[in-house]
């Protein structure tokens, strides 16, 4: 999983008391799903294929808030009996005398009206479901196994409308039309997956489909309206597949790989087993790209698929094996996109995080399973890193595809990574470990001695430093150093920007855009120019300081980003209504109708980052009233918890007023 931000987030999985793995193995699960829209209730047929490893009266799935009937039985190819059952305490517990070595099939039907886990939204007034496992626990919308430690081979199947899709986890073999323009849909899997990484979207979409090197199909859905963004949003997927598939040197596992963008999703991205959902917020045109493209989050999902999903940790102290490991892969999927200096920049900005989080006195061991996300991921990410640089590039790859060959559909723990290393390094590395995962405090200091030696862009990174204003400062932005140096001149001393600063590339010139507030004179034409640039973070910046900073020519600003709307999130047309509205002789006839529309985006079928927008500025302007108000409200029981947050929050201070 990806976050949006990095939070303090406990994940703790496999917390289970009843080690039910001891004595059964459930080996497959087949669903055929009803997925009621109406009423937001998922109906279900389930069968699942078990083998005792031990005798036992009584087994059990996962399965909060259920309804069951036709609870059934066969054992091994017999015929179906009754089985008796109880569903207590959010499980269902099956009574049997179930013998050692005997394989029986379970057969139920249920019903459930999930609170999480399965939500069901309206996007442009048509119905879009999706799910989300990991930390929200498939057992709300499908009886499964919370722990994560049985791997089970999932099947689902629903009947749906024809102008709909329905997408699960595998390979998609049957789409047979029935009556009534329904169609019957079927998904099947050939390997075993933990329950938290089931899932299904329900919605409008088209697909475009490409192939891998190895021959694997990747598919990219999208909403029908945007044929024109599934280039930018999907830039480089076939080149990382391919690149990861070659760097971690194990085939990747499942029968394809499927990308669905969904409305108001909770993370960033969710790795489930060769179907990854994330955001809309980042589907994105050309420009978009440009400021907060998918190319991270969707390299990082798909080492999931190898680190996760393939092998996956046994609890929540080995969770950066999961964590760790994506980041650190998708870096070096990005390294061959976008070269060096990103990849080393990339791990300077981690260590300067880690050290602040130390400092603030919120570091933790990597086994701490109460970390953040910040030691899970960027200090998982960066143990990788040393640790390959320590062992040599050689060692490492071996060793990686040892642990995945041995580990291959089960879980794993630290020490089953760590030997596979220490195999083929051969020597121990318990002073590493020690050093690098169990210690509290984060080696900062030999992180960036391993940067600085790896990379002359770090050093010269490091000796650009303007905090005290030297004469060398104008230099730097003169002559080359690279783009990151000359931003981190310009946010210390943004009084030295003169025109020929201007002639840099479009990262630099955002660096303008953001800490060139006063603009001066001699500048101005210059940073006039910046409201042409391909990006609209340095747009709406740029529209912002020009209108507060000449106030004679706000009407020229406002009439050439008249037509610009911005990011997903609407950055440029919401900060253009705002402006307009408080520049009385401009466009004066229109105001009431673009005060409507500014209010129209609190509104329930925008996306949590529109309506957090629209909100923040009618409460600036003193306007949230009665239509606001009332989605604000609304917005407290939204199911995405930023949302929730920012609207008890916000309600909290008007409140106060
Ligand atoms: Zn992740």
């Amino acid at each position: 999983m990806k976050k949006f931000f990095v939070t303090i987030c406990v994940f703790i999985s496999g917390l289970s008391f009843a080690q039910q793995t001891e004595y059964v193995d459930f080996k497959r699960a087949n669903g055929m799903l009803n997925i009621v829209l109406d009423s937001s209730m998922v109906k279900g047929k389930v069968w699942y294929n078990l083998d005792m490893t031990k005798s036992a009266d009584s087994i059990f799935l996962d399965a909060v808030n259920m309804t069951f009937k036709n609870v059934e039985i066969s054992v091994g190819d017999s015929s179906t009996q009754k089985l008796d059952y109880s569903n207590v305490d959010n499980k269902i517990y099956f009574k049997y005398p179930f013998q050692k070595n005997q394989a029986y099939t379970i057969y139920f039907d249920y019903s459930a009206k999930p609170k999480q886990a399965l939500y069901f939204l309206k996007r442009e007034n048509a119905p879009q479901v999706w799910t989300q496992g990991q930390g929200k626990y498939t057992s709300h919308w499908f009886p499964s196994l919370d722990d994560v430690n049985d791997k089970i081979i999932f099947n689902l199947s629903t009947v749906k409308q024809s102008e709909y899709r329905f997408i699960a986890n595998g390979l998609n073999t049957i789409n047979s039309p029935l009556q009534d323009g329904l169609v019957k849909v079927s998904y099947q899997m050939q390997k075993p997956m933990s329950s938290y990484l089931l899932a299904m979207v329900y919605g409008k979409y088209n697909k475009k489909t490409k192939t891998s090197k190895s021959g694997i199909p990747l598919e990219y859905y999208y909403y029908p309206e945007d044929s024109l963004k599934v280039e930018p949003t999907y830039r480089y997927s076939e080149q990382m597949f391919n690149f990861l598939e070659e760097e971690i040197g194990f085939a990747y596992p499942w029968q394809n790989y499927k990308q669905v963008p969904v409305h108001d999703f909770l993370y960033a991205g969710m790795e489930n087993t060769s179907l990854t959902i994330f955001s809309d917020a980042f589907v994105v045109d050309e420009i978009g790209f440009n400021d907060k493209n998918y190319v991270n989050i969707n390299a990082h999902e798909l080492a999931h698929q190898w680190f996760g999903d393939l092998v996956t940790a046994k609890s929540g102290e080995h969770h950066w094996l999961q964590e760790g490991f994506a980041t650190y892969y998708a870096l070096l999927a990005e390294r061959d996109i976008f070269g060096d200096n990103y990849f080393y920049y990339k791990l300077l900005k981690s260590v300067l995080e880690l050290s602040r989080q130390d400092l603030s006195g919120n570091g933790t061991s990597l086994l701490d399973p109460k970390s953040s996300s910040l030691t899970f991921y960027q200090r998982g990410a960066w143990v990788l890193h040393a640790l390959k640089d320590k062992v040599g590039d050689v060692v490492f790859k071996k060793a990686v595809k040892n642990y995945l060959e041995k580990h291959q559909f089960g879980n794993v723990e630290t020490a089953d990574f760590i030997s596979q290393v220490e195999k083929q390094y051969g020597q121990s590395l318990s002073h590493f470990v020690n050093y690098w995962i169990k210690n509290k405090a984060f080696p900062y200091e030999e992180a960036y001695d391993i940067l600085k030696r790896q990379s002359t862009f770090i050093n010269e990174y490091a000796m650009v430093d303007c905090e005290a204003k030297t004469s060398k400062c104008e230099e730097y932005l003169k002559y080359y150093v690279s783009d990151e140096a000359k931003v981190k001149v310009i946010s210390q001393v943004p009084e030295l920007v003169t025109p020929e600063v201007f002639n840099n590339s479009f990262k630099v010139r955002q660096a303008i855009s953001k800490h060139v507030t006063k603009i001066p004179e001699s500048i101005k034409s210059d940073y006039e120019s910046l409201l042409n640039d391909k990006s609209y973070i340095t747009v709406e910046n740029a529209l912002y300081n020009l209108w507060v900073n000449f106030p004679l020519e706000r009407s020229k600003y406002l009439s050439k980003t008249r037509k610009t709307i911005g990011f997903s999130d609407k950055n440029v047309r919401m900060l253009w209504i705002v402006l307009n509205l408080n520049t009385p002789y401009y466009d004066a006839d229109n105001k009431q109708v673009l005060f409507d529309e500014l209010k129209g985006y609190t509104a329930e079928k925008y996306n949590t980052d529109v309506r957090i927008k629209a909100f923040n500025y009618l409460n600036l302007m003193k306007s949230c009233s009665e239509e606001c108000l009332s989605n604000l409200e609304k917005a407290k029981s939204h199911h995405n918890w930023r949302m929730v947050k920012f609207a008890k929050e916000l309600s909290e201070k008007l409140q106060q007023k």
